[in-house]
């Protein structure tokens, strides 16, 4: 099988060229498993994060990719729940052991025995790839596979922020960075809770016009103060400043989530700027969101189906992997960008 292989990290600035196309045996299912012919998957800037080193990969060389959507081509022994062409989807969460106490609790995000596709294991940048049944999604008749794959991601882990975010209806939401996960917040938002106000931050003026097209009530520059306090902001951006700004608009009691897998060292110094007073005094509360557990990805694609929530999509072959990534690093991001994979 055709698959894209990570084999060393470096920095995409700098080498264009980060996967190589290799032809590859295609994967057997193991107990449990089942075997997929991918047809999309999504390219998410966590694969920039793996590619760069930022949560590298702890073996290489590995197929990176974690919105897969395919369809069952084979299962393994025992594998339950699917039948042979039924439409699967893989997100982020590849498996945890499900008997740790975090496990138990419903916080399989947090096992410490977390697999993610893509890193950990081979995820879906190839023709085929194999998963666990029970970490594998029914998708929504309502969605094409290229739809569905951004939704895997970017949905599941904004569903994630928002629950932990607290938000309530009637209370003032901020989304600081405005890239595929906070589109989709922000059509949650809408839906779940149409009486908050959503304000958007994002450095881009396009990004900016896109956040009120949207229906965010303001939209303004990561660094401007917001007409009215937030009862709660989701940060996506990879960087510090935007999170230090945040607090300042933060209400008494609030709560800021960053929703990033790694922040970027570059301008860490800006945290020095810190001041109890105007950024953490009143109780204000910063808490991260941590990969994503299988309820997060099947409770966001029952909302997104209903709703309904279709992201805007662009297609790139999966020899055109490459570029897809240079034009992310890039930030080109308008619609999530998909690989569409057909097997010979
Ligand atoms: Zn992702
Ligand atoms: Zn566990």
């Amino acid at each position: 099988m055709k698959a894209m292989v990570l084999k060393v990290i470096s920095n995409v600035a700098e080498n264009p060229e980060p996967l190589e196309m290799m032809d590859l045996p295609v994967p057997t299912p193991g107990d449990g498993e089942l075997q997929i012919r991918v047809s999309a998957c999504g390219v998410c800037h966590t694969e920039l994060d793996e590619i760069e080193g930022r949560t590298p990969p702890p073996t290489l060389p590995v197929i990176p990719g974690h919105q897969v959507v395919g369809r069952v081509e084979s299962l393994g022994a025992g594998a339950a729940g699917f039948d042979i062409g039924d439409r699967v989807g893989v997100p982020w969460i590849y498996s945890a052991c499900g008997t740790c106490g975090f496990c138990l609790a419903g916080l399989e995000n947090l096992c410490p025995d977390f697999r993610a596709a893509g890193r950990d294991v081979n995820g879906g940048y190839a023709e085929f790839m194999v998963v666990p049944a029970s970490f594998a999604h029914s998708i929504p008749e309502i969605f094409t596979d290229s739809e569905a794959a951004p939704l895997l991601c970017a949905g599941a882990i904004g569903y994630r922020s928002l629950a932990l975010s607290g938000l309530e209806n009637g209370h003032n939401l901020g989304l600081t960075g405005f890239g595929a996960s906070a589109h989709l917040v922000l059509k949650m938002v809408r839906h779940k809770f149409p009486d908050s106000k959503v304000y958007v931050f994002a450095r881009a003026e396009r990004e900016r016009r896109f956040a009120l097209e949207l229906g965010a009530v303001w939209a303004g520059d990561t660094i401007e103060r917001s007409p009215e306090k937030l009862h709660s902001i989701i940060d996506t951006t990879p960087v510090w400043k935007p999170v230090v700004e945040a607090l300042v608009n933060l209400a008494p009691g609030g709560r800021l989530v960053i929703n990033a897998i790694r922040k970027e060292e570059t301008d860490k110094s800006t945290l020095t700027d810190l001041s109890y007073t105007d950024h953490l005094w009143m109780e204000k509360e910063i808490k991260s969101v941590a990969n994503v557990a299988r309820s997060d990805v099947s409770g966001f694609l029952e909302l997104a189906a209903e709703i309904p929530v279709k992201p805007e999509v662009e297609e790139f072959k999966l020899e055109e992997t490459n570029r897809a990534l240079v034009e992310l690093k890039k930030g080109q991001i308008r619609g999530a960008k998909v690989l569409r994979i057909e097997a010979d």
